[in-house]
């Protein structure tokens, strides 16, 4: 079976193709250039049964043509992670919005237009942010299910980069639930989206960590190189480790259950404080030398300043366990202090 997998040299869609060539699929990547092209081969030691293909930039209209005009009759499975996330920008709809919704949309008409007998399965990495706008993550009275929906508008989300990245992913998923009921009867595919909160978790490779460091696991690290006595921002939210969230991607298409299912992946609440602790009380050589903050107040914070979560509806259909929020933040910064001491 042939997978493709779009935004293929990300945080997370290394570990999914990483998993993906375990269990035997052939996997087409594709990457924004030749030289990230080449990197991904090279990382995977040139592993036979993956190829890549060049897509530069989901915003521009029919980006994903050229791949499916080659590729659509081997294309069985399709994994859309490509989607820009970061804050970096103020202009909002052209650096966020537009490419998440563009590219959403332009891979779903590839595939209506050169792929419609062959791809069955079409799983969208979309995020908690589709389900909740940053202004009501923080309502202790909130119930959010996999039912919920950012309440956010088009115009509202535009506020600051934070509410426009959670906007993005909430229109770009929207668009894909339609562009589906549009187009029942001229694809075959059905339709999961993964949900994940905060991914944190090791890099698939630790040189990852050395040009730069994708959004989510920035908040590990800024801990990590945070000053005795320092202040931090505490990020609250809901975290999934890395590795569960690529497995989630497999189950999304392998299991029949899961068609037509928003998959929201939480292993409960986490907040900077309680990631903190877990560095203070796990690491001694970082003892003393990073941020406390108030040791212990994480879980009275969250109390009072966050919605509350109920996934239990996505844990019965993938039915294993994640990884818990302490082994989560060892693994990740142990490689943080790992390649650190290369340096
Ligand atoms: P990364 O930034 O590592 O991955 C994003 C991928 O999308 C990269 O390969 C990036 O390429 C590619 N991409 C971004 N913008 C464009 C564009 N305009 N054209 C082509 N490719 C583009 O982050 P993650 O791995 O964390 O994110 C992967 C997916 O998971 C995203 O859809 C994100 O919204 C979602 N997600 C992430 C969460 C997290 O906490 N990490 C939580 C919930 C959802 P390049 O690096 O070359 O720019």
């Amino acid at each position: 079976t042939t997978v493709f997998v779009s935004g293929a040299t990300g945080f997370i869609a290394l570990h999914v193709v990483s998993d993906l060539l375990k269990a035997g699929y052939i996997v087409i990547g594709s990457g924004r250039s030749k030289r990230k092209n080449d990197g991904l081969l090279r990382r995977f030691n040139n592993h036979p049964n993956l190829s890549v293909e060049i897509v530069k930039d989901i915003a521009a209209p029919n980006a994903f043509d050229e791949v499916f005009k080659k590729h659509g009759k081997e294309i069985k499975v399709v994994l859309h992670t490509a989607s820009p996330f970061h804050f970096q920008t103020t202009d909002f709809e052209k650096d966020l919005l537009t490419p998440a919704v563009n590219g959403t949309k332009s891979i779903l008409k590839a595939i209506k237009e050169y792929a419609a007998d062959t791809v069955e399965k079409v799983v969208i990495t979309s995020s908690v942010a589709a389900l909740v706008n940053p202004g009501d993550m923080g309502n202790p009275s909130l119930l959010i299910s996999e039912e919920s929906w950012n309440r956010d508008t088009w115009e509202s989300c535009q506020a600051n980069a934070v509410a426009a990245y959670c906007g993005s992913k909430k229109f770009a998923e929207k668009a894909a639930w339609e562009f589906l009921k549009e187009n029942q009867s001229s694809v075959k595919f059905s339709l999961s989206t993964v949900n994940p909160g905060y991914v944190f978790g090791p890099q698939m490779f630790a040189d990852s960590l050395k040009n730069g460091i994708n959004t989510s696991s920035g908040i590990i690290a800024e801990l990590v190189h945070s000053k005795a006595g320092g202040q931090f921002q505490n990020y609250s939210g809901v975290f999934i480790d890395v590795r569960d969230v690529s497995k989630a991607h497999l189950v999304a298409f392998e299991n029949p259950e899961c068609a037509g299912q928003r998959l929201v992946l939480s292993e409960g609440l986490f907040c900077s404080q309680e990631a903190v602790d877990a560095l203070n009380e796990e690491f001694p050589q970082l003892r003393g030398k990073i941020a406390t903050g108030e040791p212990g107040s994480g879980p009275s914070f969250l109390e009072k300043n966050s919605c509350k979560f109920d996934n239990s509806k996505t844990k019965k259909l993938l039915g294993f366990k994640f990884y818990n929020l302490r082994d989560c933040i060892v693994d990740t910064a142990s490689q943080m202090l790992e390649v650190q001491n290369q340096v």
